[in-house]
């Protein structure tokens, strides 16, 4: 069955308020949605979403990325699906695009089969759990959006640190006073420095606070600092931003200096994500999936992806909640944190 055609449309997205994390606000995006026709009239449709590369999405460059697609594409058997993903490594130069193409094909393969995405990728869950982000903010309205999205059944909360030892432990502490069974993944973002990451962990340690992950201490390619950080640390230490490619998860399990690798789509593509799921397996490994700005056509993805593949024991998935959209686009049902998929 013949790809004939590939289309590109951008789709701006504003954020219901401004999202701050240690290494700045976003408050919109401009996805692009990858589609794919086949000689028959089916369709397959992946997003990309815009963080890190928003600058490449104007107009001619949004055009020259669909002549770059309709090469590696066009003419060619969508059921020979692995050899099209192989073919769109090209592009590992702009993952999210990468991403949100494999999508596409996998999405057209899927309508010709008739399947949903989640069987594609192996079947194993069609129910998974995702925590909600809190963003850097005020303590006041910290604690109020932990108390809203706690009682709207997100059990698991992400707080966003790295900015401020003292305010972030403060923050973090009075969190857990106001919700006292809640659970936290703290995420610095790159922004502590080795001495505050291990300070922090300890005290938080110290109050009781209930830490199931501790994400990206310190910066991305300090290699020797994570692994001091995860020596001193009580809490399980994930990899995000120091993971996007295969190799950068190969190397930072040779190195032993995580417990967890947070996967994105956005980051590594849908290829190289499968690769790092059996690197994880055979280093022993945790692994959580985390987005990056996709609305609720593009998160779709990786909630089929974490349900089919059934590798992850955390999914933080809930970019689609921050943002504003006319329609909600995905296949999956959601309750507070349980996420069905369809
Ligand atoms: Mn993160």
């Amino acid at each position: 069955m013949e790809i004939i055609d590939i289309k590109i449309i951008p789709r701006e997205y504003k954020y219901k308020e401004p999202f701050r994390i240690a290494t700045g606000i976003r408050d919109w995006e401009v996805n692009l949605e990858i589609e794919i026709i086949l000689k028959n009239g089916i369709r397959g449709i992946g997003e990309a979403s815009s963080v890190m590369i928003s600058y490449l999405f104007s107009k001619n460059s949004i055009l020259s990325l669909e002549k770059t697609l309709k090469n590696i594409l066009v003419g060619e058997n969508i059921l020979r699906y692995k050899t099209l993903l192989k073919k769109l490594k090209t592009l590992s130069f702009i993952p999210s695009v990468m991403a949100g193409a494999e999508y596409a094909v996998i999405s057209a393969f899927c309508n010709l089969k008739n399947i949903p995405p989640y069987i594609f990728f192996g079947g194993e869950k069609e129910v998974i759990e995702s925590d909600r982000t809190i963003g850097i903010d005020s303590l006041e309205n910290m604690i109020k959006k932990a108390k809203e999205y706690y009682n709207e059944g997100f059990n698991l909360l992400k707080i966003k640190v790295g900015v401020n030892l003292e305010e972030d432990l403060r923050k973090v502490v009075e969190i857990q006073r106001a919700l006292p069974s809640a659970r936290f993944i703290v995420d610095a973002n790159q922004g502590f420095d080795v001495k505050s990451a291990i300070i922090f962990a300890k005290e938080l340690y110290r109050e009781k606070i209930k830490v199931e992950i501790f994400e990206q201490p310190v910066l991305r390619t300090d290699i020797d600092g994570l692994k001091l950080v995860r020596t001193h640390s009580p809490f399980p230490i994930a990899g995000d931003e120091s993971v996007y490619t295969i190799y950068d998860g190969f190397r930072l399990i040779k190195e032993d200096c995580i417990d967890f690798i947070n996967i994105k789509l956005m980051k590594s593509g849908i290829y190289d994500a499968l690769g790092i799921i059996e690197l994880a397996r055979a280093g022993n490994k945790g692994l959580m999936i985390g987005c990056m700005g996709e609305s609720s056509l593009g998160i779709s993805q990786s909630i089929h992806f974490s349900a089919g593949t059934g590798a992850f024991s955390y999914c933080d998935l809930d970019s689609h909640l921050l943002i504003e959209e006319d329609g909600f686009r995905g296949s999956f049902i959601q309750e507070g944190g349980k996420i069905r998929v369809k």
